[in-house]
């Protein structure tokens, strides 16, 4: 295998999704305000070929569900270059975007994290996603990782993981991953993979944004489709849009959650999901009750939703799968036979990133066994290490729901990363090219 390049660079970071870009982009005003950290250069290994936000779901009637000034820039550096402002500028849509009314589209979300792509991914290595990141160990002591790409491989002292969430796929389903039974995050190449014989009977899974777009884009493709929705709750609930709770994804509440210990983070988490996720917005809401209601004037069924159901078999047959839902209550049983198994099962983040497996040896674990992260994102290590890690966009146990699975604070996660790096770099020995 080769290396990619001879070229210096203080710190790999892989994943170039919006966590990523974030970061390249604080180097970037850094470089146009001339600042210290103009100086540190960062390579960065993405799997996809281009910059693409969430492919699979990138739907026609979906929008974004964060406020825009929360975008990669804005709330580090208002007079970043790479502002949602600046690209609305630049493509003539200042004013009438103004006149819109609502959120940005999902669409035009994915443009505008592309667009601030192009212009910061100068030492982004696109497809090339990472499969090991392997311990280089002198003298007794973790001295460098190489990181492996299908590409070539790399070696370096100072490592971001910046790879997002990945889709949480229950255990029941696991072996039964396929065309006819996927995860919402291969959704769009899945259906497509069907073309013009789209299957009349599906059945998704979860409560969700992912599980409710699915099924109304669903119901868009084929006019005799059967959908089958099912719920461990009442069904399809309106996401938390209250600005009080809302308040957790400001920064001073990381702050908070980061002082709590390990027991009251775990609490505030499991109070804070409950309010955030798993909800779809109140105009979904309306569309498939709407639907729903509709439907039943002309003697139609297309969507049926299932409440307090469990899915507690399934069994695959012939070109589908025969599902038994039993109620949680009641615990009564059916059975409903389907083509296609959509899971808008979510996405989690693990203890220790797969990535991370090889280097365990040298991570302090909490009592769950799980990374121990400061303020600044680094990963705390242990025994003879001169490698640093950070995380970026993975810290959900340790900073709370805002630094998981939202563009909230990523801005400013970037900068505490960048500057904790700039330390790291300053202070450290002059490293030897990262090829070997
Ligand atoms: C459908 C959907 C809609 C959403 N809408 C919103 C919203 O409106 N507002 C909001 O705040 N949040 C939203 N989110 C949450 C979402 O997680 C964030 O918006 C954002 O995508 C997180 O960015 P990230 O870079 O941390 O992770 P990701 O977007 O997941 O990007 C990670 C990147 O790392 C790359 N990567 C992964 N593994 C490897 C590897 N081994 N080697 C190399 N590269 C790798 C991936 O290809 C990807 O490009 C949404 C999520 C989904 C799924």
């Amino acid at each position: 295998m080769e290396h990619l390049s001879a070229q210096h660079s203080d710190a790999i970071c892989i994943g170039f999704g919006p966590a990523g870009i974030a970061l390249s982009c604080v180097f970037e005003d850094a470089r146009d305000d001339n600042t210290p950290l103009a100086r540190l250069s960062l390579r960065y290994l993405e799997s996809a070929a281009e910059t693409q936000w969430h492919p699979e779901l990138l739907l026609t009637g979906t929008d974004i569900n964060h406020h825009v000034f929360r975008d990669l820039v804005t709330p580090r550096n208002p007079r970043s270059r790479f502002s949602f402002a600046m690209y609305l500028k630049s493509q003539g849509r200042l004013f009438d975007f103004g006149l819109l009314g609502r959120p940005a589209s999902r669409h035009e979300w994915s443009d505008y994290v592309a667009w601030v792509s192009r212009q910061v991914d100068a030492h982004t290595h696109f497809s090339a996603p990472v499969s090991e990141v392997l311990p280089i160990i002198r003298n007794g002591r973790l001295s460098q990782v190489r990181v492996d790409t299908a590409q070539g491989r790399f070696t370096t002292r100072n490592l971001v993981l910046s790879t997002g969430s990945v889709p949480r796929v229950p255990e029941a389903f696991q072996g039964l991953l396929g065309p006819r039974l996927f995860h919402t995050s291969q959704f769009l190449s899945r259906v497509q993979a069907f073309g013009e014989q789209l299957p009349k009977r599906w059945l998704v899974v979860g409560s969700g944004q992912s599980a409710s777009e699915s099924v109304l884009e669903l119901l868009s493709r084929r006019s005799d489709i059967e959908v089958h929705s099912v719920h461990r709750s009442a069904g399809f609930k309106l996401t938390q849009l209250g600005q009080f709770p809302n308040r957790v994804f400001a920064p001073d509440h990381v702050d908070y959650f980061h002082s709590l210990s390990h027991a009251e983070r775990h609490t505030f988490l499991d109070w804070s999901r409950s309010t955030n996720y798993a909800g779809i917005d109140p105009d979904e809401s309306s569309k498939l009750f709407s639907l729903i209601y509709e439907d039943r004037i002309t003697g139609r069924e297309r969507l049926r939703t299932y409440a307090y159901r469990a899915i507690s078999a399934i069994e695959q047959i012939a070109e589908g799968y025969r599902v038994t839902l039993t109620d949680s209550f009641s615990q009564r049983s059916e059975v409903v036979e389907v083509d296609v198994v959509v899971l808008g099962t979510g996405f989690q983040q693990h203890l220790i990133p797969p990535l991370l497996s090889n280097l365990q040896p040298w991570l302090q674990a909490d009592i769950d066994g799980g990374l121990v992260i400061d303020r600044d994102y680094h990963v705390a290590t242990q025994g003879e290490c001169d490698v640093q890690v950070w995380v970026n966009g993975l810290s959900e146990r340790s900073h709370g729901i805002s630094d998981s699975q939202s563009f909230s604070l990523m801005a400013l996660r970037a900068e505490r990363i960048a500057n904790a790096l700039g330390r790291a770099v300053s202070v450290a020995q002059p490293q030897p090219a990262l090829a070997e």
